[in-house]
């Protein structure tokens, strides 16, 4: 494979990875030990959908796990299913939506690995309901670089389990893994969107609908001033009873290149906020929609990376606990309007407090906040105002979209990082781990 075709999502930082296909599961051990013998270290690449540098091995050779994407094993009467590492969240609905599962919980793409969402421990629009994707793990088949296959569950192998669930690849390569899905009776959503003029009323709303709602997050303008900041859109949903499984495929567009320079400025971001803000009437509008057009928007257009050009772009997102959360918020707000910039999707969701197995997951009881920015030298400035207001309120930023943590606030946010090192398989190491723990 040639170098420099393997980056991560956000395009930025800028270090191509060599990757090195494995197409067996049962050539895991050898590929692995191989890569070892000749790079020193490696990590495990799912589809690089994670932003900034988690995804990069430090020796720049990663092991790509996209060829293992076959299901194991299913069982269409319990949803238990057990898969490859390398298959991705829409091979597994392709084929367990029209027997009347789905995923118990999914991120905003569907082209996220099984060993990817492990690793970060991914958390959707159902975490106040149904908490991390680690919580409904069953089992899975770790592969160390100095031992044999490990089986790791609740049971066996626990704290192995619980520092590979979030544990950003370091402890070993995931072979295989058992989930159990959730039983549905519809491929459809029934969904609602209430749209808001202040984060005061985001904060009424979501408490309020968040219970009777499975699935919710909201669109804000980042761009909004004074009284307005934090307006927007909250969208809920739950999947309808009604008996349609069926899965309409739609040729999805493609941006065919990357641009110049980045198409995301004040002034395109300023019209789209206004347009958008105002197809959406005042009051309540609800309406049945293809679960994929509610779960995975962005999907529809692949490589949507590339509007940001060739310097990429940096997502910063944060969770504030819920005791600090509206002051936290509003000020990180008040700083990104004053800053000009941001993007079109910015998103609020209020997370639970179902606990994750894992030692290192992201998600706390309190709301979270993600935008993406255009990458420049001024961001330096405004990140390091966002990370102080993050650390005031005792919150922590998302290692699966970050690129420009420090060491000290991911040491103190993430106490059980030493654990985790203690159990690193140190055959395995990645740029972003090398960055916050040296
Ligand atoms: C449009 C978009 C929306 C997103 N929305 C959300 C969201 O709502 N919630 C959320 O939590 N995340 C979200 N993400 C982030 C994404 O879900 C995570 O970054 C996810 O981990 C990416 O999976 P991947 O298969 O691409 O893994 P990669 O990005 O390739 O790798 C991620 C990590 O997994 C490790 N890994 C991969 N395979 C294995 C394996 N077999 N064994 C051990 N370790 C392995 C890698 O070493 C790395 O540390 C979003 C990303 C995008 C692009």
């Amino acid at each position: 494979m040639k170098k420099g075709t393997y980056s991560s999502w956000g395009m930025y930082p800028y270090y191509p990875q060599i990757a090195h296909d494995c197409m067996w599961r049962d050539e895991l051990t050898t590929k692995l030990k191989g890569m070892v013998e000749i790079h020193g270290s490696t990590l495990a690449y799912g589809n690089g959908r994670s932003y900034g540098d988690s995804c990069f091995a430090h020796s720049d050779n990663v092991l790509s796990t996209r060829c293992l994407n076959k299901i194991i094993l299913a069982d269409w009467e319990t949803g238990k299913i057990i898969c490859e590492s390398g298959i991705t969240f829409e091979e597994i609905i392709d084929i367990a939506l029209p027997k009347g599962w789905f995923l118990p919980v999914t991120p905003g793409t569907k082209f996220v690995t099984l060993g990817g969402a492990i690793a970060n421990d991914i958390h959707g629009k159902n975490h106040h309901h149904k908490g991390t994707f680690g919580c409904h793990i069953k089992q899975f088949c770790l592969i160390r670089a100095d031992q044999k296959e490990l089986i790791c569950s609740n049971q066996k192998n626990t704290s192995l389990f619980q520092a590979t669930i979030g544990g950003l690849g370091l402890t070993g390569i995931i072979k295989w893994a058992e989930i159990q899905l959730i039983p549905v009776n519809s491929s459809e959503i029934e969904s609602t969107a209430i749209r808001f003029d202040s984060l005061e009323e985001f904060f009424t709303i979501s408490k309020e609908l968040d219970t009777q709602y499975e699935y919710s997050a909201t669109w804000i303008d980042c761009l909004a001033k004074n009284n307005s900041i934090g307006k927007g859109i909250y969208f809920a949903g739950n999947h309808t009873k009604k008996n349609t499984l069926e899965i309409k495929t739609k040729k999805n567009k493609t941006l065919p290149f990357t641009l110049p320079i980045s198409a995301v400025n004040s002034l395109t971001l300023r019209a789209f906020n206004y347009l958008y803000f105002r197809k959406h009437k005042t009051g309540r509008k609800n309406i049945l929609m293809p679960y994929d057009k509610f779960f995975y928007p962005l999907d529809g257009v692949l490589h949507w990376n590339r509007i940001y050009g060739k310097k990429g772009f940096q997502q910063y997102q944060c969770i504030i606990p819920e005791k600090n959360a509206y002051n936290g918020i509003k000020t990180i707000l008040k700083l990104i309007s004053d800053h000009k910039c941001g993007s079109f999707l910015a998103v609020l969701k209020r997370c639970g407090d179902i606990p994750s197995p894992g030692l290192l997951s992201f998600p706390m009881p309190g709301i979270s906040l993600a935008l993406d920015f255009p990458q420049n030298n001024k961001l330096v400035a405004l990140f390091s105002k966002l990370d102080e207001i993050v650390r005031e309120t005792q919150g922590r930023l998302y290692p699966a979209k970050d690129a420009h943590m420090t060491g000290s606030d991911f040491r103190l946010s993430y106490p059980s990082w030493e654990k985790v090192e203690a159990l690193r398989d140190p055959a395995l190491n990645s740029r972003f781990w090398k960055r916050v723990t040296d």
